[in-house]
């Protein structure tokens, strides 16, 4: 007889500041956990990033209803994190992360598991249905997505969210990206694996605000930009090659002036040959200079440069 032996999920939430939503999250939880646990064995790892206000004691009256593990933070270092600490302590055959404020629909749980037993390795989800996210929060994240698909390899799909399904193998793998600006968006689409979309109409906050000010989303914004394209630095050789082509127009212009109309002042042909010679050499230095503090820059991320799914 075969045995199988019961798996475990890991739940990882993120938390700062949500006193309010805490204890519709941990009713909703309960209700899925009371599902899940038919089949699988659970933990859930709340963390808490640097909270000031009744989070942790909210956590820990409700310890009985929920079981779970609270890692707290100093200080609040962020929702990227604050995730990856959760990651990088769980223990199931699978984890999802999803943020506390109940905006990712729980109850998806069911199908994303389903989809990890049938051999895909990481279920990423993508929200449909924007109405409940605020007009500047969509089409400023619609317009970071789309640039970062112009300039970066790695494909990160637009409206992907940070609520997924990792399994062992997958997760193993993005623990051992060294890199410390976290975008976990970019991490989680770079290592490959088996992956698949599931869509999810996002919901309305039903209590509290968004903790992501604009300063937060900026920075996460930065972050994925710079860790995933070194498109940035061979700017300068586009605008070295613009000025080559100035210069050479431009200074058939000149020449015309000076030596066909014969009208141009003195020494003014010079000056302007001079600049636009200068102007376009500079741009091509700086762009090698570009050119190898991208290389100098991939080396410091001393990310692999490669993974094995199976062996
Ligand atoms: N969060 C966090 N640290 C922060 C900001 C947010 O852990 O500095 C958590 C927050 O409690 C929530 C999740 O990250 O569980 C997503 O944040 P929020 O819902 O405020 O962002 P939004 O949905 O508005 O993008
Ligand atoms: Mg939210």
């Amino acid at each position: 007889m075969k045995i199988n032996k019961i798996k475990t999920v890991s739940f990882i939430f993120p938390l700062y500041n949500e006193e309010e939503v805490l204890p519709l999250l941990i009713a909703k939880l309960e209700n899925e956990l009371r599902i899940l646990s038919k089949k699988y064995n659970y933990e859930v790892i709340f963390v808490d990033d640097g909270s000031s206000d009744m989070s942790v004691e909210i956590l820990i009256k409700h310890m009985r209803v929920v079981p779970h593990q609270l890692i707290q933070f100093s200080r609040n270092f962020g929702h990227q994190s604050a995730i990856l600490a959760g990651l990088s302590v769980a223990k199931g055959d699978y984890v999802i992360t999803a943020d506390c404020d109940l905006q990712h629909p729980l109850e998806l749980m069911h199908e994303m598991l389903a989809l990890a037993e049938s051999g895909i390795d990481i279920v990423f989800t993508k929200r449909i249905n924007n109405d409940s996210i605020p007009f500047f929060k969509k089409a400023s994240s619609s317009l970071f997505y789309h640039l970062l698909s112009k300039v970066s390899q790695t494909v990160i799909p637009e409206s992907s969210s940070d609520f997924r399904l990792l399994n062992k193998v997958a997760l193993n793998a993005l623990l051992s990206l060294p890199e410390k600006r976290i975008f976990l968006r970019g991490m989680v689409s770079w290592i490959g694996f088996k992956t698949t979309i599931l869509e999810f109409t996002v919901r309305k906050r039903p209590k509290g605000v968004s903790k992501y000010s604009l300063a937060k989303m900026l920075k996460l914004a930065l972050f994925g930009l710079s860790s995933f394209s070194a498109a940035p630095l061979y700017l300068s050789a586009l605008f070295g090659l613009l000025f080559s082509i100035a210069t050479i127009v431009y200074g058939g212009y000149v020449l015309y002036i000076r030596f066909i109309l014969e009208s141009a002042v003195a020494g003014w042909s010079s000056v302007i040959f001079v600049l636009l010679g200068i102007g376009s050499i500079l741009s091509f230095l700086l762009a090698i200079l570009g050119i190898y503090l991208a290389a100098l820059y991939d080396e410091v991320k001393q990310r692999p440069i490669y993974i094995i799914r199976k062996k």
